[in-house]
């Protein structure tokens, strides 16, 4: 028998209050290890895909109306997310919520309380985040709030790996930022994943980027998957060219 891959989501449904169905029967699959890329306009239901998983969607008046999620194995459909986030299962949310008035490295320190270490290994820890996102460490004195939007997301993704994660769900990471400081962040992501294992499933709405990164994506539209393979073989499919990436 094949092994269970890392995260299952199967045939998932969700609603938003009593009448606005986001979801209708989302399923996919992330092996150990990987990245996976979700693709999709505005509204396709990205950002509730990774919120039904990680549970956030509860703060939201949202729920999982059928489906199951399984992930290392285990039924999560319904965990406590701050429970997920000590099992490793840990999200970034869209908009780079950071602490303004905190330094970068307070913020960043926030993301180790759930996990009670001691200060010995906070700082351990710190510094593997520094050696990842050098900007950080040059900015660790600065407000949060004062630094740019490149810097915040850094800080926004720092701190859910502070927490010592081995998947991060992470939301639109290009979100408002220029062009090339989007290209850092996603070197910085697809090295992390290689040297550290973390697994990433990344809601992302510029495809081409997305592409070039994950192993694997899937392509959502009025909360559906229409479309899903390997980054590589999905890139050069033409309909995902003419819809997702500009003609081409
Ligand atoms: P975006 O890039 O805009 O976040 P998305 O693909 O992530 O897009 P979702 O945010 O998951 O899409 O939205 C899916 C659907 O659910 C949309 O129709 C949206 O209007 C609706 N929706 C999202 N959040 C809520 C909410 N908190 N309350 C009600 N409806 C919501």
């Amino acid at each position: 028998n094949a092994p269970e891959p890392f995260l299952v989501v199967e045939n998932v449904e969700a609603v938003y209050g009593q009448a606005i169905l986001a979801l209708r029967g989302v399923s996919l699959t992330l092996g150990e290890g990987g990245v996976v890329a979700l693709l999709g306009a505005n509204g396709a239901g990205k950002s509730t895909t990774l919120k039904a998983i990680s549970n956030l969607i509860r703060a939201e008046r949202g729920q999982v109306s059928q489906g199951t999620i399984r992930w290392r194995g285990r039924d999560i459909l319904g965990r406590d997310p701050s429970a997920l986030v000590s099992d490793g299962l840990v999200q970034v949310l869209e908009g780079r919520h950071v602490f303004p008035q905190l330094t970068v490295e307070q913020n960043l320190i926030t993301g180790a309380y759930v996990r009670g270490l001691s200060k010995l290994r906070i700082a351990d820890d710190l510094e593997r985040i520094y050696a990842w996102f050098p900007r950080l460490k040059a900015r660790r004195q600065s407000r949060a709030g004062l630094t740019s939007g490149g810097e915040q997301q850094m800080v926004a993704i720092g701190r859910a790996l502070m927490t010592r994660p081995t998947l991060v769900l992470l939301d639109e990471p290009s979100m408002g930022l220029a062009p090339l400081i989007v290209e850092e962040i996603f070197e910085i992501v697809r090295q992390l994943n290689r040297d550290s294992g973390v697994s990433f499933l990344l809601a992302e709405q510029n495809a081409n980027l997305a592409l070039r990164y994950a192993d694997h994506a899937y392509v959502l539209e009025t909360g559906r998957v229409v479309a899903s393979g390997a980054a590589s073989e999905l890139a050069r499919r033409d309909e995902i060219k003419n819809i997702y990436l500009g003609g081409g």
